[in-house]
This record gives C-alpha cells, sequence and structure tokens, in this order.
C-alpha cells in the first residue's frame, strides 16, 4: 500500500510518501510559511535531486493540492494517479483520555479531537486543518489518525495524576499525558527486536532527545511513566523549553517584570532550556558542543544541566520500574551527540552501566554503545515517526 504521512503544523505541512510494503520512502518534503508571503515548497523524489518551488500557498488546501502535484507530477512524480495513495495517515499531537491507539478519522473522531483541543491550543487545530483539507482533495481515501499521547495512556494513576485536588481532574482532565508517543513505541519496540529478546519481557527507558525532549519509562512494552506531562513544557530541559520548575517561579517573574503569566508561560516555552541557560548563545547542541570544547561558560553550564536532567530521570525511571535493561537514545540530539551520551552514562556506573567510548564516537546510526560488560544495555536507535505512522494507518485500513 502507498501512504501519504501528514504532520500539518500552523504554517507547515511535512510530507512523505511510504511504501507500507518495502517500507521505502517514495517522495519526502515540507511546504513552508503556508498562510505567510514567500510560501515554498520543497521535496525530494526517491533517487532525485531536491526540488524547491515558491509558490504562493493561501492555506492549507493549496499547500495539498501542490503536494498532490508533487506526486503525481509527469517527469519527478512517484506515482501515476492519486487513486494510487491508498490512505493518509494523519500526525495529531493531543488525543486526551479519548485515544489510546490509532483510529480510522470519521466525523465523531474529528469531534473528539476537537473537544481536547484546549489541551493544545496550538497543534490540534492546524493538525485537523490537514486532516480537512487532505479530505477534500482525496475524497473516499481513508484517513487514520495517529497520536502523540496514545502510547502514554497505559500510564497507571500513580504516575499521571498530579497532587493537585481531585476535582481539576475530574472536572477539567488536569493530568500527565506524555508526548513523542508514536517515537517512544517505536524506540522501545526497535530496542527488543536489536536485542532479541520480547518486547513484554524488557525494562526500558527510552531518551527522545531533541528539540523537543523526553524520556519513558516502557515496562513490558507498556509505558508506566513519562517526562512530559499535561502539556510538552515538563520534563527535561529542551531546546527553548524549561522543562521542570517550581511553578511558584510563574508568579515570581511576573511579578518582577511586571508582567502576566502569558508572557511568562511564553518564555518558559520560547525562551528557556538550553538557549535561556546558554546565555542565548543556541538550542542547538551542534553549537553547545562546540561551545562546550572551546571553555564558552554558557554552553557548558547549558550542556551539564541538559545531561543532568537526564540523569535524573533515568535513575526515577529505573527506580519505577525496579531496574532496567535497556536505555535508548533517540532524536537529533540522542542520536548526533557522542558527547550528551557520554555526559549520561558515565553516571550511570551504579547501575552496571558501562560505555564503549569507540561505537559512541558514531554519529546517527543503529549501534550499541554499552561495553560488553554492561550490566544495562545502551542503544543509539534512530526514531521514524513517520514510518511508525504508515504502519499503524496501513494496518488499519488494510
Ligand atoms: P529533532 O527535534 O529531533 O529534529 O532534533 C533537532 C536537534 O538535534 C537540533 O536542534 C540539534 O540540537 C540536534 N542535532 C542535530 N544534528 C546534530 C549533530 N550532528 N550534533 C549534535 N546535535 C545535533
Amino acid at each position: 500500500m502507498k501512504i501519504l504521512v501528514i504532520n500539518c503544523g500552523s504554517s507547515s505541512l511535512k510530507f512523505q510518501l511510504i511504501d507500507s510494503a518495502s517500507e521505502e520512502v517514495l517522495c519526502k518534503g515540507l511546504c513552508e510559511r503556508i498562510g505567510i508571503d514567500g510560501s515554498v515548497i520543497g521535496y525530494t523524489p526517491a533517487g532525485k535531486d531536491k526540488i524547491v518551488k515558491e509558490v504562493p500557498m493561501p492555506d492549507h488546501n493549496k499547500a495539498i493540492e501542490l503536494v498532490i502535484e508533487a506526486l503525481t507530477d509527469p517527469e519527478t512524480g512517484v506515482v501515476k494517479e492519486l487513486s494510487e495513495i491508498d490512505a493518509v495517515g494523519h500526525r495529531i499531537v493531543h488525543g486526551g483520555e479519548a485515544f489510546t491507539k490509532s483510529v480510522i478519522i470519521n466525523d465523531e473522531v474529528i469531534k473528539a479531537i476537537e473537544d481536547v483541543s484546549d489541551l493544545a491550543p496550538l497543534h490540534n487545530p492546524a493538525n485537523l486543518i490537514g486532516v480537512r483539507a487532505c479530505m477534500k482533495a482525496m475524497p473516499g481515501v481513508p484517513m487514520v489518525a495517529v497520536f502523540d499521547t496514545a502510547f502514554h495512556q497505559t500510564m497507571p494513576e500513580e504516575a499521571y495524576l498530579y497532587g493537585v485536588w481531585y476535582g481539576y481532574y475530574e472536572k477539567f482532565r488536569v493530568r500527565r499525558y506524555g508526548f513523542h508517543g508514536t517515537s517512544h513505541a517505536y524506540v522501545s519496540a526497535k530496542a527488543a527486536e536489536i536485542l532479541g529478546k520480547p518486547y513484554d519481557s524488557l525494562k526500558t527507558i527510552v531518551c527522545h532527545l531533541g528539540n523537543g525532549a523526553s524520556v519513558s519509562a516502557v515496562k513490558e512494552g507498556r509505558c508506566i511513566d513519562t517526562s512530559m506531562g499535561l502539556t510538552p513544557l515538563e520534563g527535561l530541559l529542551m531546546g527553548t523549553r524549561s522543562g521542570d520548575l517550581d511553578p511558584s517561579v510563574v508568579e515570581y517573574i511576573a511579578n518582577k517584570e511586571g508582567t502576566d503569566i502569558k508572557n511568562v508561560m511564553n518564555i518558559l516555552n520560547k525562551k528557556s532550556g538550553v538557549y535561556g541557560l546558554s546565555g542565548d548563545l543556541s538550542s542547538d547542541f551542534r553549537d553547545l558542543e562546540a561551545g562546550y570544547n572551546k571553555g564558552d561558560a554558557g554552553a557548558i553550564r547549558a550542556v551539564n544541566t541538559f545531561a543532568y536532567r537526564v540523569v535524573k530521570y533515568i535513575g526515577a525511571y529505573a527506580a519505577a520500574m525496579n531496574g532496567v535493561d535497556c536505555i535508548c537514545f533517540t532524536a537529533g540530539v540522542g542520536e548526533n551527540s557522542p558527547m550528551v551520551r557520554k555526559l549520561v552514562l558515565e553516571r550511570l556506573g551504579y547501575l552496571g552501566v558501562t560505555l564503549d567510548e569507540e561505537a559512541n564516537s558514531t554519529r546517527g546510526k543503529e549501534i550499541c554503545i554499552s561495553g560488553p560488560d554492561s550490566r544495562v544495555k545502551a542503544l543509539v536507535v534512530p526514531t521514524n515517526e513517520e514510518l511508525a505512522i504508515a504502519r499503524d494507518t496501513a494496518a488499519l485500513v488494510k
């Protein structure tokens, strides 16, 4: 089956056409600046050079139209006709408590996604714009929703509840949801495959370290805890997000700066994390690593604090699972930063972790980076959220 995978943001739309049998990516691309001047579509058909076109895209309907044109182009297209596309898989950020797995989209599903949009006001409405644009352009083609939150819905109450008045959970569903679920599910299952062990026999900690970052504890194939919360702001330090902090900080900064909660939340989301701690040097670990190696105090502060927070979560999740068999690193930083992985793993001697320095020096590939004597395996497992979405979509529409 040929599955179109769509990840739609408020002004961008990422797409991949994947052959679900061979799992080959037939074409991948990105529409940027939708609804803004200077819209651009860039895409790479398999085996061909990247094509970039500046075309006005006043809305997502136009973007989808251009994606279809790109896929069916007589010269550079990867399908002859639109009818060759069997289904569309959509990344949906928040499924609330309504969705514990991927589902075929119908009116009821759209309504349920709308109902939880309060929990992800920037993401869910944008995701739905993508769904509706595809429905319009491809009538009759099945659409599937794959949720970032679904994998984490197996968390027990003790892990997902916050210590606030229980009525807030009952009335407003204030609780931990967790994100990057598609990645945590894909990577933990892949780790079992790499180790040649049954998925339901392992205790795995997945460190998804990208611009957004989260850790999850996967016990016997089920997520039992994760670091992101009601929103993606909680947990690890991230590119620009603060992660965990005392909620009183919000009021304190608002008072000191003479501003409101909304502005402080904006600072915590956009100007904090390693970017804020580095003294506004960068949110990108390539710059931070370079700064670290040159002795830049801000870069050293940011990278060390980032790694320390990962170490703390690994310790917490090893405790939560009463042990750990495998620690996985994934996403931009996890896959590409030997420095961060080393700073984390060298502090896990108490778990019996040893590091294979040579294996750890590689970037961007699947590899075991723990020593042969390590009691806990440490793996780099490149994530592939698009493939996971395509697999779920194909399985549902079969
Ligand atoms: P993601 O959100 O998973 O796409 O990760 C993006 C982040 O990965 C970037 O902001 C960088 O911090 C980091 N990254 C990407 N490539 C490298 C690299 N070669 N070395 C270190 N960090 C990298």
